[in-house]
């Protein structure tokens, strides 16, 4: 099923989230009208004086790419949405930007004495991740402001370092599909770099391995435990690791003197999620904060599938009986805001020039669309491989007397007067579900 709707009073209080069906009739019956397309809210045309809402939790997955967003209402999933960042663009182009730079200055031979005091403020975030934070936080205050919500639930660490206290040393109980086995096996995916330990192959389902096997005395404790690929451990059986490794003395050196060691606690640590919690403090009253380890326990219980939402609803203990009501998230793409360079560069930093030698002037910017548009428009003649009639799309060029449109993989562009309306005005993101 689609998403539940948010709903705002005449005065845009939020109201209660309801079914789309409920939604559509409140729309053919006059009663309410589209607020926003994305997400679908709608305002009614009475004011509530003090709506009697149900609780709502929103559920945040913070990830590099991708983050996860879910609302629960008691046990049921009824929004989800995935949000993708575009830090590694960010990072792209500040870096080539840096490289200009550099390079330019570098030519210049002559002492230059330091101008600014470069020093970074505390909490200083780098641009790619400032901007996961910042978009993120968009997002709660939009959320916050379209559904009565009375708590936010939060994905902050891969495992809890406190709660398995030293494990190395005082030992922790350790079994296999109990809750904290899964906050020991992200401890051990933290400490063991994501790979198999005996043959380095990533992106493979990694088991738990003991060091010194059970059969031989080897303990439940952490530091005898590994994360080995299937095949290397079915290989090594119950043979001792000094045996299994006897043809890799470096490694078996490597092995025994890492298993010991406890984890850094910095590395438990993670500076955008906790700046993301910060924030959401600020924002709301009840934020509450849970490890990956939960989270995955609750996916795997219930048998539910990988997604970023799916995370997100399965965050938390209130994420550990859950009724997806909703199949289909919204997918959000982070796509900025164009350029504001005056002149493009070329390879070497300088500005690029055309065929006249004159340096390429930046693209024109218009007023009666922009780039990222979703608009509702008609096509009156039939093209190559278009037809006829109305179509909704997101405007990917604008023209100097209309827009540039792709419909199902072809650019179709159409004059401003076939245009019926905007659907949602270009904000940065790119939906879809
Ligand atoms: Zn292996």
């Amino acid at each position: 099923m689609q998403n539940y709707i948010f709903q705002l009073d005449s005065n845009k209080q939020p109201l209660d989230m309801i079914h789309p069906a409920k939604a559509r009739r409140l729309q053919s019956q006059g009663k309410a009208a589209t607020f926003r397309m994305y997400p679908y809210t709608i305002i009614r045309n009475i004011s509530v004086k003090s709506p009697n809402t149900k609780s709502y939790i929103l559920k945040i997955d913070p990830g590099a790419t991708w983050t996860g967003f879910a609302i629960q209402c008691g046990e049921e999933i009824i929004f989800r949405m995935e949000l993708k960042h575009r830090g590694g663009l960010i990072k792209k182009s500040l870096e080539q930007r840096a490289d200009f730079r550099k390079g330019r200055r570098s030519r210049n031979l002559r002492y230059r004495k330091k101008r600014f005091n470069r020093k970074k403020p505390e909490g200083w975030l780098a641009p790619s991740l400032r901007h996961r934070l910042q978009t993120v936080e968009t997002w709660v205050k939009k959320f916050l402001k379209l559904c009565p919500i009375t708590c936010i639930e939060i994905e902050q660490v891969r495992f809890d370092l406190q709660k398995l206290e030293n494990p190395e040393i005082s030992g922790v109980q350790y079994q296999q599909g109990e809750l904290q086995g899964y906050e020991i096996r992200e401890y051990l995916l933290e400490k063991w770099g994501r790979q198999c330990v005996y043959c380095e192959k990533q992106d493979t389902p990694l088991q738990i391995e003991h060091i010194k096997p059970k059969s031989k005395g080897g303990s439940n404790r952490i530091g005898n435990l590994t994360l080995s690929c299937p095949e290397c451990n079915q290989n090594k059986g119950n043979q001792d690791v000094e045996d299994f490794l006897s043809g890799k003395p470096d490694l078996l050196k490597r092995v025994l003197a890492e298993a010991p060691k406890p984890l850094d606690s910095g590395s438990a640590v993670n500076s955008t999620r906790y700046a993301i919690v910060e924030m959401a403090k600020n924002l709301c009253d009840h934020v509450k904060c849970w490890t990956g380890g939960r989270t995955k326990y609750n996916r795997v219980n219930q048998e539910l599938p990988k997604s970023h939402s799916i995370d997100a609803a399965c965050v938390g203990e209130s994420g550990s009986k859950i009724k997806l009501l909703v199949s289909q998230p919204l997918i959000v793409e982070s796509k900025g805001h164009g350029t504001k360079q005056a002149r493009r560069a070329n390879q070497q930093g300088f500005p690029a020039l055309n065929k006249d030698n004159q340096p390429i002037k930046p693209k024109t910017k218009y007023t009666h669309c922009e780039a990222g548009d979703m608009i509702k428009f008609r096509l009156e003649k039939n093209r190559k491989t278009v037809r006829a009639g109305i179509y909704k799309g997101r405007v990917k060029t604008p023209t100097p007397k209309g827009f540039e449109v792709k419909i199902d993989g072809c650019r179709v562009s159409q004059k401003m007067e076939y245009l019926i309306r905007f659907m949602h005005r270009n904000d940065g993101y790119a939906y879809s579900f």
